[in-house]
């Protein structure tokens, strides 16, 4: 459930648009004091912050500039100051809508809701961009399931595809041939940890120059495999 918290010293205000959110099916907090708001929104993870302007404590512009200096997360100022140098002062601090009281708040919603969804496609993809894995002369492109290695293309089955991708993804960490088994062919798959073993000696004779002193893919003796970072 997407979290909103409302700064608005305005009792009946933020009563309101709390009564709206928490109708579109947000959690919803809110606090009445601009230094109180500023340090909520900074220890807790919010999905959209509601923000007036007049506030005790620290004034709105204020929360809005040190939130901004900690924090990427939507913020909407709802202010009865409706002076245009205010408005621009308010997007020039960071503030990613501005609305003027008395504001619908059923507009308040949708506009929420349009700055979460955007939100979310920045940082979806953001991750997109992680799917490209690069170390030392080894290209994974995890979307388009291709494999370079020293600028020549390989290829690679299904599972030896994954296991390359999972321990590239987990570099220095080792992982037991058990792990790895479970967590590419899954918990019922037929088969044992041998086949780990196979499919390490398979991707190996791929990526390595050298299969028996790999620099990839290393033997931890007795213990299992770690992807060199
Ligand atoms: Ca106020």
């Amino acid at each position: 459930m997407s979290k909103v918290l409302i700064i608005e010293d305005e009792t009946s205000i933020a009563e309101l648009e709390r009564d709206y959110m928490e109708l579109s099916g947000f959690d919803v907090d809110s606090v009445a004091d601009g230094e109180e708001g500023l340090q909520k929104a900074l220890a807790e993870d919010y999905d959209l912050i509601v923000l007036d302007l007049m506030l005790p404590g620290i004034d709105g512009f204020e929360v809005c500039r040190k939130l901004r200096e900690e924090k990427n997360v939507p913020i909407i100022i709802v202010s009865a100051k409706k002076e245009e140098i205010d408005k621009i002062h308010g997007l020039g601090l960071g503030a990613d809508d501005y609305m003027t009281k008395p504001f619908s708040p059923s507009e308040l919603v949708a506009r929420a809701k349009a700055h979460m969804a955007r939100y979310e496609r920045l940082v979806s993809s953001t991750q997109e961009e992680n799917k490209l894995i690069e170390i030392r002369g080894l290209k994974i492109d995890a979307t388009a399931r291709r494999v370079w290695i020293r600028g020549e293309e390989k290829n690679f089955t299904t599972k030896e595809f994954d296991l390359l991708t999972f321990l590239a993804r987990h570099p220095n960490h080792v992982y037991t041939k058990d792990e790895l088994f479970r967590e590419i062919w899954g918990m019922d798959s037929v088969g044992d940890i041998a086949t780990v073993t196979v499919h390490i000696k398979k991707i190996r004779e791929k990526v390595e120059i050298d299969s028996s002193n790999p620099q990839y893919i290393e033997t931890i003796w007795g213990v299992g495999y770690r992807f060199q970072a």
